[in-house]
């Protein structure tokens, strides 16, 4: 028997490995078994180049738990072991410098193992003692059992093995049973090799029979060995890929469609990414994209590996250039990452756009759904931005889709303001805004419809795209300044009259301080309407979107109450109000033309002088002409506020302008109903 020292510059390796792998122990699992796997792999390219001539034989590997002896035990068919080998690959790990490798990965158990080749001695995070009993596949070679009990002593002798291949035997620490436990096992395997392309038995499959739970004969075959991803897409039907999808994640809905990824030059990549249907903001997941190396599950955690974008997609990648062992920081930083990456989005455009090409149709048919993915991938990524161009859509009220040039030369004509700016329009919800996107369309304009997830951030996306251009939502104006082609004729209502008319609607609308009167001469068929700025009401919304209560979180709600002022019905408004308020009015502005006039002449006889320079009795005739004016202007205001309150053509103007904007509830509609049922 030989005994040596494991060739490590530390002290003692594993209290390390114990202790700061802790996070990702059953790890261990997937490298033990991949090494089987490779093994067996090396075995079967060795013997279809001619260089082993012996029966292959059946190849499974066999994982299995002795809860007595406190054994976990991985067993393979491949290549096995000779004593120089062992030495050679077991015995000398090449760690540089223990406290360089303590420093730089405390943390990160993936980096660790990956690095410094510690997929081996990642049993002993849950191991007092491992021992690799081997037989190599070389003909005269002797099986060998090396042990170490997690000291950096080994032992390596002989031994009896007839079979060719290796068992790793792993003795469960005390406090790591829960790898005794087949339930365990059985789900660690289920994670890590699912898809890996060598048969693994973990016992024997079950069956009940008399109501009691009996193994059959039959090996419990853990993995698929051929998993969709790895066979050719001409061989494969829709169904199959549903399946699959189905498989990865149960309960979901099926998939709006997918893209078989086949790459294999500048690196190789398969793969398979699947468009979810999503039916609202709350059910996008990230991070369902699966990350496999050759077969072996690496992580689902793909932020910073994939595009951004497309960890909202669900699916499998596969590439050995992604490296197996390594932390996600490092994958990031990868170069060979990043250039998968930029290939993955290019692929992704490639198919969408063959998709566009070949069936316009059915593309049309599932963009209302697909538009979310391709939206935020043009948002976050410019590449995809500058490929997506081609066949991103646009949708308008009618349910028509538009590519950005076909749309561009459809209101060309039509929508191009004085200014030489596009402008488009659009609404966000077809029910609410209605009355709006009719009087635009009545004049001849298109309207978009823009009611997905993120459309309205992707709009404004689209303006810094877009040349000379500007998306206007068509209820923000009156359709007449929506697109300002030449200047409007001016109001022809005397200021005082204008003051008179906005009291009496800021009266009747009850909530004042939500509304800005604004008065345009249009003659357009709507004697009131109410519209939201554009600036305002984005602001709005991209707090909301965003979530965060910042700086416009608390911005209170703001509309414009625009009057018509050559419309009759406001015509028919000044003449009421004329005729029901003029008596007791002429009467206050008689009183108070005086005092405006004297106060007047005061101001302008100290413009010139500062503050202090004023004399004092010159002060308290303005203050005093102030309190008097004020009064009147109180009492101005009352005898107009209850002209408005009486005026049912004025509450009813102020009603339909509400209920147009859908803003007339509750008690409000109530009234307004029963009053006009009244004036029926
Ligand atoms: P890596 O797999 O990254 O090379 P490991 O620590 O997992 O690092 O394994 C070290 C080496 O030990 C392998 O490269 C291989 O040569 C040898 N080895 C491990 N397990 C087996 C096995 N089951 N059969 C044959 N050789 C093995
Ligand atoms: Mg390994």
């Amino acid at each position: 028997m030989q005994k040596g020292q494991i060739n490590v510059t530390t002290e003692n390796l594993f209290p390390i490995i114990k202790k700061f792998l802790y996070s990702e122990h059953d790890i261990f699992l997937r490298e033990l078994i991949s090494n089987a796997v490779d093994a067996t792999l090396k075995l079967k390219t060795l013997s279809s180049v001619g260089d082993f001539k012996g029966e292959l034989g059946d190849l499974t590997i066999r994982v299995s738990v002795d809860k007595k002896k406190g054994t976990l035990t991985v067993s393979d068919r491949g290549v096995g072991m000779t004593a120089e080998e062992i030495d050679k690959y077991i015995n000398q790990i090449a760690l540089s410098s223990a406290e360089e490798f303590l420093e730089k990965y405390k943390k990160d158990a993936n980096a660790i193992i990956g690095h410094f080749g510690l997929g081996f001695y990642s049993s002993f995070m849950v191991s007092k003692k491992v021992e690799i009993v081997t037989k190599s596949y070389k003909e005269d070679a002797k099986a060998v059992r090396w042990s170490c009990d997690g000291t950096p002593e080994f032992s390596l002798e002989e031994t009896e093995k007839t079979e060719r291949g290796t068992d790793i035997i792993l003795h469960i620490d005390k406090d790591s049973k829960e790898f005794l436990e087949e339930d365990r096992i059985e789900q660690i395997l289920k994670k890590y090799c699912r898809y890996l392309p060598i048969p693994i038995a973990f016992g024997k499959k079950k069956e009940w029979k008399d109501g009691k739970e009996v193994e059959t004969g039959e090996d419990n075959i853990i993995n698929d060995t051929n998993p969709l991803w790895t066979r050719k897409p001409a061989d494969l039907k829709d169904e199959d890929y549903k399946k699959f999808y189905h498989d990865l994640y149960p309960g979901l809905e099926d998939p709006l469609f997918w893209i078989h990824l086949n790459v294999d030059y500048p690196f190789t990549l398969t793969g398979i990414l699947y468009f979810p249907k999503i039916k609202n903001q709350f059910e996008i997941q990230k991070n369902k994209i699966q990350l496999y190396c050759n077969q072996v599950f690496v992580t689902d955690s793909v932020e910073g590996i994939v595009p951004e974008f497309l960890t909202l997609l669900h699916g499998v990648l596969d590439s050995p250039d992604i490296p197996l062992n390594v932390s996600r920081s490092y994958l990031q930083g990868d170069p060979n990452v990043r250039k998968i990456s930029g290939h993955i989005t290019k692929k992704v455009a490639d198919r969408l756009q063959e998709i566009f090409k070949n069936d316009r149709k059915e593309f049309e048919k599932k963009w209302d759904d697909l538009k979310l993915f391709i939206e935020y991938g043009m948002m976050t990524d410019d590449k995809f931005y500058e490929r997506a161009e081609k066949f991103a859509l646009l949708k308008n009220t009618e349910g028509q889709y538009f590519t950005f040039e076909e749309y561009r030369n459809l209101i060309k004509e039509n929508q191009t303001d004085k200014h030489k700016t596009l402008i488009y329009l659009y609404a966000t919800n077809k029910e609410e805004q209605y009355v709006f996107i009719d009087k635009a369309r009545a004049k001849g304009y298109d309207v978009l419809l823009m009611d997905g997830q993120l459309d309205v951030h992707f709009l404004n996306h689209l303006e810094t795209k877009f040349k000379e251009s500007r998306f206007v939502r068509v209820d923000s104006d009156v359709v007449e300044r929506l697109i300002e082609k030449e200047d409007l004729s001016e109001s022809k209502l005397t200021e005082d009259q204008k003051e008179d008319l906005k009291e009496v609607f800021l009266q009747a609308i009850h909530d004042r301080d939500k509304f800005m009167v604004v008065f345009e001469h249009l003659g357009s068929d709507l004697p009131l309407q109410i519209t939201q700025s554009e600036f305002m009401r984005r602001m709005k919304d991209m707090s909301e979107l965003s979530g965060e209560a910042g700086m416009f979180g608390t911005l209170p709600e703001s509309y414009n109450l625009v009057v018509d002022t050559n419309h009759p019905l406001v015509g028919k408004v000044i003449e009421e109000m004329k005729k029901k308020t003029d008596a007791r009015l002429s009467k206050i502005m008689e009183k108070m033309a005086p005092l405006k006039k004297t106060k007047e002449e005061l101001e302008t006889a100290n413009k010139e002088k500062k503050e202090e320079e004023i004399p004092q009795a010159d002060k308290d005739r303005i203050a005093e002409l102030d309190k008097k004016i004020e009064e009147l202007e109180k009492k101005r205001k009352e005898i107009l506020d209850s002209y408005a309150e009486k005026s049912k053509l004025v509450r009813q103007l102020i009603d339909l302008a509400l209920l147009s904007n859908n803003m007339l509830r509750g008690e409000k509609l109530n009234t307004f109903v029963k009053r006009s049922i009244d004036l029926l």
